[in-house]
């Protein structure tokens, strides 16, 4: 395969950080990397803003106002927000705009989340009125990776600001360009300076920094597994909490008595939309036995249609993969599946072609003949990269797909209401999806379990979780209280 290794290079001095877009090695943006030395001032002016903006006394109603200003402003710019995202990370054109839709509608429902949420008055057990409230945490470190930049970023930022935090965004690395636009746009739709603040670096180096600093009193985190790991055991030391929504491996199930076409069609849609980057990819394709050949050897024709193309191409459906080392590392899992004797039956391989030389591609690839403990079927590729496994019954199902450390998501095919009850009860995922795919929205509770993450976020709980909650009880004796006895 022509290996380029564009990215490494251009990643390589400490004080800038470099986006490569992927799509033809160009350089996308630069950035100036955050010193773990300026991290301290950093934190400073958010707790400076925290205290004397006003923000987390502010009414509901005005902050919410203020988050839908934030809302209009990535709305007005959603043309020159998607076409940098493309250039960022390579995704579609038509896949970006539709993240930028998603960070607008984020804003947007947590701003009704922000004013219409409710805390609790609690049944009186004695002479006084108890009640709840929502507290924030202060200063909250929000730390996304490089797939889906801007709606991950306002994924935390919007419950986190409505939550009357201050926030310190820390993008990947490998897409930094598009987390210091939302803070722009933030900033301009009048949110007190301070409050949202951009840091740029390496993971290890500046995220760490983030994590472990004193005055960060909660970390979002998303990312891989290994990441949250890590952060985890930081978070535990220190004793704050963590959200952490990690990586995936997720059942993709297809019963014989399932609606074939629209299987087959979310099957592939499943994996290979982002190219395979998604964290709820279907990269295990489960097909019960008495169907398999015939629904692989569809999944294969499909596939092979996918148009994979540079990522404003007209029709496109699979752009380059984000980078150049990722391109890498998902060959090089492609690579070792054929040394455990997994069969290719289509892609393996970059594309051919003058407009692919210069970019980051990779064809869309199925694989079958794996046993389900091969490397390939128990970790995440987070590529165009798919492998097929047959199934007896729903107990061997169910063995064989919660036989991973993931627990991120999974969809089930079949036209019996009760067997989809049955299994969707028995998968061990946060998400199940029956007779579709892929549905992630705002307005719903998202995460993990097992090894794929802690905390939910998305839906109103997705607010609670950049909040404390304070009881706080109103004494109406009549007479003095007395020393129990
Ligand atoms: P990653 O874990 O390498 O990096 C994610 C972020 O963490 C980046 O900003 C990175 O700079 C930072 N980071 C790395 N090391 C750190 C450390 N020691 N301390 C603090 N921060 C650190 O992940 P990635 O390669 O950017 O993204 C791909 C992964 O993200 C995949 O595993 C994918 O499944 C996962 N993901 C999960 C979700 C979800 O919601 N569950 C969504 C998208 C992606």
């Amino acid at each position: 395969m022509n290996v380029r290794l564009g990215s490494e290079v251009a990643n390589a001095t400490d004080d800038v950080i470099v986006s490569i877009n992927p799509a033809d090695g160009s350089v996308a943006g630069t950035v100036e990397a955050t010193s773990p030395a300026e991290l301290d001032a950093v934190v400073e002016r958010a707790w400076t803003a925290f205290r004397s903006s006003g923000w987390p006394t502010l009414l509901p109603h005005r902050r919410a106002l203020l988050l839908q200003k934030v809302a209009d402003g990535l709305a007005a710019q959603k043309e020159s927000l998607a076409q940098l995202q493309m250039a960022d990370n390579g995704k579609p054109l038509g896949e970006c705009r539709g993240m930028v839709d998603s960070a607008i509608g984020t804003f947007r429902y947590y701003a009704g989340v922000c004013e219409t949420i409710e805390t609790d008055v609690t049944p009186r057990r004695g002479d006084y009125l108890s009640f709840t409230l929502l507290e924030p945490f202060g200063v909250v470190a929000a730390i996304t990776p490089w797939n889906s930049p801007i709606m991950n970023d306002a994924t935390k930022v919007a419950p986190a600001l409505a939550a009357g935090n201050a926030v310190i965004l820390k993008p990947s690395e490998d897409s930094p360009l598009l987390a210091p636009e939302l803070a722009r746009i933030a900033l301009a739709a009048g949110l007190p300076e301070g409050l949202l603040q951009v840091v740029q670096g390496r993971g290890p180096e500046i995220g760490s920094a983030l994590v472990a600093h004193p005055g960060v009193r909660m970390i979002s985190f998303t990312g891989g597994t290994a990441t949250g790991r890590a952060i985890g055991r930081v978070a535990g030391e220190r004793l704050v909490p963590a959200a952490l929504e990690l990586g995936g491996k997720s059942p993709h199930i297809v019963f014989a008595d399932a609606d074939l076409d629209h299987a087959v069609a979310a099957v592939v849609a499943g994996i290979f939309g982002s190219a395979g980057q998604s964290c709820v990819a279907g990269s295990r394709l489960f097909i019960e036995a008495s169907i398999y050949d015939d629904v692989l050897a569809r999944v294969v024709v499909r596939t092979k249609s996918l148009r994979v193309a540079p990522p404003d191409a007209p029709g496109v459906e699979v752009g380059p993969l984000a980078s150049f080392h990722h391109r890498d590392r998902v060959h090089r899992f492609v690579e070792r599946a054929r040394e455990e004797g997994g069969r290719i039956l289509c892609g393996g391989a970059a594309p051919a072609g003058d407009e692919f030389d210069a970019g980051a591609y990779y064809l869309p690839t199925v694989i079958d003949r794996l046993g389900p403990e091969a490397l390939t079927c128990q970790e995440e590729a987070f590529g165009p990269v798919l492998v097929a496994l047959p199934f007896g019954d729903e107990q061997d199902l169910i063995a064989q797909a919660n036989g991973t450390a993931f627990g991120l998501a999974c969809g089930i095919w079949s036209d019996n209401f009760k067997r989809c009850w049955r299994v969707g009860r028995a998968l061990e995922a946060g998400s199940v999806w029956v007779n579709t795919y892929k549905q992630s929205v705002t307005s719903t509770p998202f995460g993990g379990f097992k090894s794929s993450g802690l905390g939910r976020e998305k839906g109103i709980d997705g607010l609670r979780l950049y909040a404390q909650v304070k009881s706080m009880y109103f004494g109406l004796h009549e007479q003095p209280l007395e020393v129990a006895r």
